[in-house]
């Protein structure tokens, strides 16, 4: 192993492609910006028994993924794995759901951990954003996540993705879906594992990902035919509001969700150019877990995209974002004088809001003519010592490659004239 590698499941983000990964989290919290949504930031790690609560001591992030440590004094601390239990937790301690109006509408984006077998799309350490939905049930509220996200993969560019919803039911029905499922699973031909995972969590075991499981899972008991009244209603709301939206999306009844928490509205985002890692994003309703971590009853909802997965999605369709240089002049000093002249002008050019770099090491110009274009600046200043001795500074159109000499005085205000 090298010194400089990266930790196993991990990569930097270096530019340019780094870049995208930036716009990408723009790009995803735009629309939520824009929707009501406001931004929460919460620690890296909290107390484990968050997570084993409030994700399910049944799920394999919690009994298999999960980056525990013991701090010196004592403390049992996780590093995060997914965002809406710390989320939740931040809004209850805050008090959020006491002061503003409900539903408290919330985004963030920040770095995920989970110890997993990596793989192409799958890591140790990954990027979300999110977005939650806390206090309210109403399913304009589910519609409203469903199809902001759906804008933000659009506005992206990206075309092959697929959103998948089905309705995991309530504290009513699901219970007795539950034990029609389990009685089903108990008699088919599984391992030892997965016979654990029918007691504990049998929905789970429809998430399986192998085919022979899947093969046996065909004549399951349907959760559809369980729901209860107003789950169906529910359900029927949210799609209704999303059709009306013009957001296509297929009913997928095996549709679960490896998180113990969600109740009614499931959804995932799934992009076929991917292979087997292909979620993109998923989320849902989880109108219990407020209670399931010792808050009040908040029923919410919510979702988180994977940034690293989204990335991998522009490029398994070939959508370059349209990233505007982000270097506009490039000012390159022959010689000593000039150097100082003209490192003064770009911090003038960088105050009047103009995005400015500058040759530095006192290259030749040869060189720092490669580092001008490599930037991707519109234009270039060259000074020289014949330059200033006339007051001039020599400036290039990279693009027509046109040069002009401008009176020294006035580069500064020229430039911002013909950036607009
Ligand atoms: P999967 O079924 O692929 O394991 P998940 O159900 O565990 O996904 P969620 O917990 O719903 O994923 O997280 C939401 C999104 O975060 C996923 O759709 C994916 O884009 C991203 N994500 C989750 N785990 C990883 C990981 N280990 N590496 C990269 N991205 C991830
Ligand atoms: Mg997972």
């Amino acid at each position: 192993m090298s010194t400089f590698q990266a930790p196993k499941g991990t990569y930097d983000l270096t530019p340019p492609r780094s870049a995208t990964f930036l716009a990408v989290r723009e790009a995803i919290s735009a629309p939520l910006r824009d929707s009501g949504y406001g931004y929460i930031e919460t620690p890296g790690f909290e107390n484990v028994e968050l997570f084993a609560r409030g994700v399910g001591e049944s799920t394999d992030i919690v009994t298999k993924e999960m980056y525990t440590l013991t701090t010196k004094g004592g403390d049992q601390l996780a590093l995060r794995p997914e965002g809406t239990a710390s989320v939740l937790r931040a809004a209850l301690e805050a008090n959020l759901h006491k002061v503003g109006n409900l539903p408290v509408k919330l985004w963030y984006s920040g770095s995920y951990y989970r110890y997993e077998r990596p793989q192409a799309g799958r890591y140790r350490h990954f990027s979300q954003v999110g977005a939650e939905a806390i206090g309210t049930e109403d399913p304009a509220l589910d519609a409203e996540l469903i199809i902001l996200a759906d804008q933000a993969y659009r506005s992206l560019g990206l075309r092959q993705f697929r959103i998948l919803l089905n309705s995991l039911g309530d504290k009513e029905c699901r219970p007795v879906y539950r034990e029609a499922l389990q009685t089903f699973l108990r008699d088919l031909d599984l391992d030892e594992e997965t016979r654990r995972r029918i007691e504990i969590n049998p929905l789970r075991v429809l998430d399986d990902k192998r085919a022979d499981v899947q093969k046996q899972l065909t004549d399951a008991p349907k959760l559809r035919d369980y729901l209860c009244d107003a789950c169906k209603a529910y359900h029927e709301e949210v799609r209704a509001l999303i059709t009306a939206a013009g957001v296509a999306f297929e009913d997928d009844e095996k549709l679960v969700r490896g998180l113990d928490y969600y109740t009614r509205t499931t959804f995932e985002f799934v992009h076929d150019g991917l292979g087997s890692q292909s979620a993109v994003g998923g989320g849902g309703r989880y109108d219990g877990l407020s209670e399931m971590i010792g808050g009040p009853e908040l029923p919410s909802v919510g979702w988180a995209l994977g940034v690293d997965r989204t990335v991998l999605a522009l490029e398994a369709e070939g959508v370059e974002l349209d990233l505007p240089a982000t270097t506009s002049v490039y000012a390159v000093p022959l010689g000593e004088e000039a150097r100082r002249v003209l490192f003064g002008v770009v911090t003038e050019l960088r105050r009047a809001g103009v995005a400015a770099d500058f040759a530095f090491g006192g290259r030749g110009l040869k060189g720092a003519m490669k580092s001008a274009n490599r930037s991707g600046a519109r234009y270039t200043l060259v000074a020289g010592e014949r330059d200033l001795a006339e007051g001039v500074v020599q400036l290039k159109d990279m693009e027509s490659g046109e040069q002009t000499a401008v009176p020294l005085t006035e580069a500064a205000a020229e430039l911002a004239k013909r950036l607009g």
